[in-house]
């Protein structure tokens, strides 16, 4: 696996990493599967899982809990605050409550899942550098959070820096490339890429067969090797299935070459 530094921290996560929407419920041979599918792609070296106390209302993390036990100390844990959670208290009791799920003292990266307009974001950011200075958080993120947003962010932080910004990108989702991914790679934010995989609706008959062919790449593995090209970016695609997982933890092995690249870049755009 590929690793890449994190904002400015020095702390090196995958490139790519594992997303656990939707995951935490079904039947109990699907919960095995999925926690099956999270175990091995840990081994596989997708050392970062990225979940949030609004997945399946608190399961998705009792899941991440199952799959992490024993090996803590050697894994990435993402979670995000819910939009109404943002008021100083809530966001100190919806860690709490996250940590508590998650069966861990401290979670590696708190994230805002999405601005909320209504609460001011100094108060929002006061108390996430107070959850990092008890050591319930490691790092601070964002998600879905425009330029404007991020700068509001970052201005209201007194002591510890933004690492991250959680954005859909995808090759079949490409806003992110006109504002918000450029500014990222200025300020060394790193942008997490959510829905790489466009949510599987992978589009394999768009994807050039010759390319599938050169790289003896899927599509899927290309979709992930695309997203991960630019420096300042690392994926966290969803796999309930251990075949998918394996196939998204080889995704990076090569790289695609500069004219591949902007193939797909033109052909999706
Ligand atoms: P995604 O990762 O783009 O796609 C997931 C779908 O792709 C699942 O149906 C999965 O099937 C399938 N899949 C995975 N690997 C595959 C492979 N190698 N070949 C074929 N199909 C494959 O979608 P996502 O779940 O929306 O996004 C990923 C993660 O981003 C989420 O789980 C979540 O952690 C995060 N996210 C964050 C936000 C936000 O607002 N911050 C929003 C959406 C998502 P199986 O499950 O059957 O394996």
């Amino acid at each position: 696996m590929e690793f890449r530094e994190l904002g400015k921290t020095h702390e090196s996560v995958p490139v790519v990493g594992m997303g656990t929407w939707k995951m935490g419920t079904g039947s109990q041979e699907e919960l095995t599967n999925q926690l099956h599918a999270l175990r091995r792609g840990l081994d596989l070296g997708m050392t970062l899982i990225d979940t949030a106390e609004i997945y399946g209302n608190g399961k998705a993390e009792e899941l991440v809990a199952n799959a992490i036990k024993g090996k803590r100390e050697s894994i990435f844990v993402a979670t995000k605050v819910w939009s109404e959670h943002l008021h100083y208290d809530d966001v100190i009791r919806a860690c709490r409550g996250s940590l508590e799920r998650l069966g861990t003292a401290y979670v590696d990266l708190y994230q805002v899942h999405w601005p909320n307009p209504q609460v001011p974001v100094r108060e929002t950011m006061r108390a996430m550098e107070r959850l990092v200075a008890q050591g319930k958080t490691r790092y601070i993120g964002v998600s879905n959070f425009n330029v404007k947003q991020l700068q509001d962010a970052q201005d209201s932080l007194a002591k510890v820096e933004l690492a991250s910004n959680q954005v859909e990108y995808s090759l079949l989702s490409r806003s992110a490339e006109r504002e918000v991914i450029p500014y990222c790679e200025k300020q060394k934010i790193t942008v997490i890429a959510y829905s790489p995989l466009a949510r599987g609706r992978i589009p394999g008959s768009k994807i050039p067969a010759i390319l599938l062919k050169r790289y003896s790449m899927t599509a899927a593995q290309i979709m992930l090797n695309w997203v991960t090209a630019n420096k300042q970016v690392i994926a966290i695609p969803k796999a309930s299935r251990v075949d998918h997982v394996e196939e998204n933890a080889k995704s990076v092995q090569i790289r695609l070459e500069s004219d591949d690249f902007s193939l797909l870049s033109r052909l999706f755009v």
